[in-house]
């Protein structure tokens, strides 16, 4: 009864971890999630940077660390180190923020509509963590015509 018992979980485990595989290769690819309790994310992160990561909020323009940064390197997530943004797609918006015209790869930034405000934005979060960046324009330069407008307490840098 036992040995059933075993077999048949086994089987079950088999077909769940099949449709899983199956699943991870219809979408090409499957990251990683990171998953945080709101007070660990609280632990980890400075107020200033849970205010924006994980409360959703915005820095004063033209405060950010980053804003004027110029060195070669890649811009990853400040809370989880997902790297989002290389420094070749930087530019300056003169919006007072960091602006970027491409995110690293597609994999690296999720979008969703935002409403709050009175306004119609798209927001981007880390796709790792889910944490909050800033949001996306369809002002940027060619080649992609968009700007990511990200906080500069949303972002570590890694230089080249
Ligand atoms: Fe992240």
């Amino acid at each position: 009864m036992k040995k059933l018992l075993l077999v048949t979980t086994l089987i079950f485990a088999g077909l769940i971890f099949t449709g899983q595989t199956k699943q991870e290769l219809s979408k090409g690819f499957v990251m990683d999630k990171v998953v945080k309790s709101d007070k660990e994310w609280q632990t980890c992160l400075t107020p200033e940077e849970y205010q924006v990561l994980r409360a959703k909020g915005t820095e004063r323009a033209f405060t950010g660390k980053f804003y004027k940064h110029k060195e070669e390197g890649t811009y990853v997530c400040a809370a989880c180190g997902n790297g989002l943004f290389s420094s070749d797609t930087k530019y300056d918006s003169g919006s007072g923020w960091p602006a970027f015209f491409d995110a690293l790869d597609e994999t690296k930034v999720n979008t969703k509509r935002d409403i709050s405000y009175g306004m119609v934005r798209i927001e981007i979060t880390c796709a790792k963590c889910d944490s909050h960046l800033g949001h996306i324009f369809e002002d940027g330069p060619k080649p992609t015509g968009l700007r990511y407008c990200v906080n500069s307490l949303a972002l570590d840098f890694k230089a080249k």
